[in-house]
């Protein structure tokens, strides 16, 4: 396994879309070496989740832990899940502010609407059918991490950039303030 360096905002690789994963390969040693090298990449650098053209390889394949995450301290707990050619339908109308951060967009914070629940539909890394409702913290991040997939990060989505924040201001005014969601 190894560690990946990972893109920031301004690289154009964020700024593509991703190409599906033909089924047949889900199992093959190269894609089972990319899962394992975005896990260990997401939990090295502490992210919550991590998509694979935020390492440079525009295929649609992203990775979504949380657990004891010193980034996300407060966030409800996620078991690691791996989410191939996802597709994401919104359930529901319904939009909630929360936190967002993300390792292209280093120390950085701001608030994003997103949908609460989310229809997921995707491969997992065996190459087993994924179909469920996802909700809440789960939701949000499920939505962050497709967008990548389509060229998107999540400033695109901010309503305006009021609470953009650096992580150090973000700790020293935001914290606590306003109802901390990611
Ligand atoms: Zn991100």
């Amino acid at each position: 396994m190894a560690i990946l360096k990972v893109a920031r905002l301004g690289h154009p690789v964020l700024r593509e879309k991703s190409l599906p994963v033909p089924i047949d390969e889900i199992r093959s040693p190269e894609i089972q070496r990319l899962i394992d090298d975005l896990v260990e990449t997401m939990r090295e650098y502490n992210g919550a989740g991590l998509a694979a053209p935020q390492v440079h390889v525009l295929k649609q394949i992203c990775v979504i832990e949380a657990q004891g995450n010193p980034r996300y301290p407060e966030a409800p707990a996620i078991p690691l899940t791996v989410l191939i050619n996802p597709v994401v339908t919104p359930v529901t109308d319904e939009l909630e502010d929360g936190w967002e951060g993300c390792l292209s967009v280093p120390d950085m914070r701001g608030v994003v609407p997103r949908q609460t629940a989310v229809r997921l539909e995707a491969y997992d890394r065996d190459g087993a059918r994924i179909d469920v409702v996802a909700k809440e913290f789960f939701a949000r991040v499920i939505q962050h991490e497709t967008d990548h997939l389509q060229g998107k990060v999540y400033l695109d989505r901010m309503r305006d950039f009021s609470t953009l924040t650096h992580l150090a201001e973000w700790n020293k005014y935001w914290l606590g303030i306003q109802e901390q969601d990611d």
